[in-house]
């Protein structure tokens, strides 16, 4: 009997016997292994703006501390349960592990819709959730940093909440800080931009030209937007985007600059323009060389993994695409080159511990630095992630996943059972 429940659960706790299958993990093993080691429900009551009060779920999930503090996002949307969020902390801690950083996977989030409420509430309801978890975070048990729905500004407010109650300024409790924070140069656009580091390197690989070539983008905010520019820039035409509020598509490629720019201003890409219109649910489909998930979790099932018309699948997004998928795909190799997740978007966590690692030894890098480190590491997970694969004739999601999973198995097996 387990408080965890719902379908991205499911889909982590099937993933994971894939791999243990593959590793020959023993049953025993298993659960030690997969289930989150804390888990805290809170709720956050706010004063809304009428005077009246509300009251917000808050979660936090930390998966293990085997290898250090943890470290995840926090989601703010109204689709957050306890059980997505622990899906999200284990994925946390195979991607950390697979890249080699001395962490274990949390997640956090309030279900919430952070555009239903005004700023002064999200002040309030980011502030309130901050004290609620304190006496189970700190800068060596739990780092915080943003995910969907929540920004740098969130993450500046748990700082100052956090620090306000210790007495001094502790920056590296939060990651993905403002630079005027204690945050690092880089953070914003590391997620996007690793993904499309990993892009480029694929397509090398493939000999696909990056001129050119065409991508489409799902979801507009940090990761989407990010990669979008840096594909972009990379001489890629971006021929599709879209977000909650609309999809867009032209053949000769969207201005992506001019799209960033409105976002930005806008807060969506709604009301870009009249005449690009397109089905938010058909982009995913569209011919094109690389195809970028970068909203939410199971947008790519097993119809949409058949019907998939790309030669990259970069996955952006945490958990885009359903194990039933993955067979799919699995029979669709190597006509699809799939970055998973927990390498494709581990430039985020790369950087947010370059940013813990600079606050706690205030000492800062320059941006060009930071992103020739998060390269070499991407690159470094790369390289290990394809040799596996090849070694063992499996997915690409199966050997991340195993490399992640056997350095989690190792540390446990070295540390020992307490007591
Ligand atoms: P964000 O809140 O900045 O942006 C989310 C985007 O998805 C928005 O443009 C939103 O409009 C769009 N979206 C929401 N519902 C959609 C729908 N039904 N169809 C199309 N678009 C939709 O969030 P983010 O930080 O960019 O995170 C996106 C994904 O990347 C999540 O899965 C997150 O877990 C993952 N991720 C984020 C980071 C990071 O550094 N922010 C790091 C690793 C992974």
């Amino acid at each position: 009997m387990t408080v965890y429940a719902g379908p991205v659960f499911d889909m982590a706790v099937q993933q994971f016997g894939v791999i243990a299958n593959h590793l020959s993990i023993p049953m025993d093993e298993r659960e030690r292994i997969l289930m989150p080691k804390r888990a805290i429900t809170v709720s956050c009551p706010i004063h809304r703006d009428d005077g009246s009060i509300a009251v917000f779920e808050g979660y936090r999930v930390q998966h293990h501390l085997t290898l250090g503090p943890t470290k995840g996002g926090t989601r703010f949307a109204p689709s957050v349960d306890i059980g997505e969020i622990a899906a999200l902390a284990i994925w946390m801690s195979w991607k950390c592990a697979l890249v080699g950083l001395p962490y274990g996977g949390a997640k956090g989030g309030i279900r919430v819709d952070p555009r239903s409420i005004s700023v002064r509430e999200l002040e309030g309801l980011s502030r309130r959730y901050m004290q609620e978890m304190i006496p189970f975070v700190g800068p060596h048990t739990d780092v915080m940093a943003p995910d969907m729905g929540t920004n740098e500004q969130v993450m500046a407010w748990f700082m100052d909440t956090y620090s306000m109650y210790q007495g001094s300024t502790v920056t590296e409790i939060v990651t993905g800080k403002p630079v005027s924070s204690g945050g690092t140069l880089g953070r914003r656009e590391a997620t996007g931009r690793g993904v499309a580091h990993l892009v480029r390197r694929v397509m090398k690989d493939l000999g696909i030209a990056l001129n050119g070539a065409t991508a489409v983008v799902q979801g507009f905010g940090n990761v989407g937007s990010h990669a979008a520019l840096e594909l972009y820039n990379s001489g890629i035409k971006i021929i599709a985007v879209s977000d909650h509020t609309d999809a867009l598509y032209d053949r000769n490629g969207l201005d992506i600059p001019a799209l960033v720019r409105h976002a930005t201003m806008h807060g969506s890409i709604a009301g870009y323009s009249n005449q690009l219109h397109y089905d938010p649910a058909a982009i995913l489909t569209l011919p094109c060389d690389v195809l970028v998930p970068a909203a939410m979790e199971r947008v790519i099932d097993a119809h949409i993994a058949e019907n998939l018309k790309c030669r990259v699948l970069a996955e952006g997004a945490n958990g885009p695409t359903t194990p039933a998928a993955d067979l799919i795909l699995e029979k669709r190799q190597p006509e699809i080159f799939v970055i998973p997740d927990i390498l494709c978007n581990s430039g985020g966590v790369v950087v947010s511990y370059f940013e813990w690692v600079q606050d706690l030894q205030q000492l800062f890098w320059e941006e060009d630095e930071v992103t020739r480190r998060e390269y070499q590491i991407l690159d470094r997970a790369f390289d290990h992630m394809v040799s596996r694969a090849k070694k063992d004739n499996i997915p690409h999601r199966t050997a991340a996943m195993a490399l992640g999973v056997e350095k989690v198995r190792a540390a446990k097996a070295t540390r020992g059972l307490f007591p």
